[in-house]
């Protein structure tokens, strides 16, 4: 074993067929991650530790909700810890949907080849921000309308969704038609909704797809205040 390895204990935690597999500069902060789920779990293991659009992913073989809760907190940090040399930094992209964390420094030899700052190159809603729809660090409050054909709207507001970021839909679709009693979809209606709900959030607050019931519209929203 590579002793000098500051990911040599978390490598040593991954499930057969799975990975570790971070930029450099990211590298400490994964290693403080496993240092902190050791602490909560010391059977703690993995299927992967990577990064999935700019972010860090990590995917625990545990359903322990103290450890996934600590993971959505490193995944966090790392929009905001520069993948290259672990500088503060911000989620860059192009719009292509490639998406890196880089410090100003670490930016400057992409600005002018398609990449900036996610606001001013893929949208004008940060990804940073989607935390201000969530109450919990995992479910993603959104307002769910349907029009019909006929011009009858019916809306229901809950955390139908995942907060990622990116957002993603999850098991919340099924529930928001449940909640607003449209009919089953089949799986291949049900995944293009789901596609295009996600896609359409990755960069902004506000979803629409075409159904055979009618329009449906996502809308992001802060989650109630306690006690309201
Ligand atoms: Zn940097």
């Amino acid at each position: 074993m590579n002793t000098d390895d500051p990911l040599a204990p978390l490598r040593a935690s991954v499930v057969p067929g799975g990975a570790v597999h971070v930029p450099r500069g990211w590298v400490v902060l994964v290693a403080e991650l496993h240092d902190e789920l050791v602490a909560l779990d010391p059977t703690i293991a993995y299927r992967w530790v990577k990064e999935s659009y700019g972010g860090l992913w990590a995917d625990p073989v545990t359903d322990n909700r103290e450890v996934r809760l600590a993971i959505r907190r490193f995944e966090q940090a790392s929009y905001r810890t520069c993948s290259v040399c672990g500088s503060p930094g911000a989620l860059h992209g192009n719009p292509r949907g490639r998406y890196r964390v880089w410090c100003p420094d670490c930016a400057a030899g992409w600005r002018g080849r398609g990449y900036g700052l996610v606001p001013e190159t893929v949208g004008t809603d940060n990804p940073h921000a989607y935390d201000r729809y969530s109450a919990d660090g995992e479910g993603l409050w959104c307002e769910a309308t349907i029009t019909t054909a006929d011009g009858e709207t019916r809306s229901r507001t809950s955390d139908y969704l995942c907060l990622g970021p990116p957002p993603w839909v999850g098991c919340g679709l099924e529930q928001v038609f449940a909640d607003l009693g449209l009919p089953y979809l089949d799986d291949d209606a049900y995944c293009a909704a789901a596609d295009a709900i996600e896609s359409q959030l990755a960069t902004g607050t506000t979803a629409t797809v075409e159904l055979a019931s009618g329009e449906l519209r996502i809308v992001l929203v802060e989650p109630p205040k306690v006690g309201a």
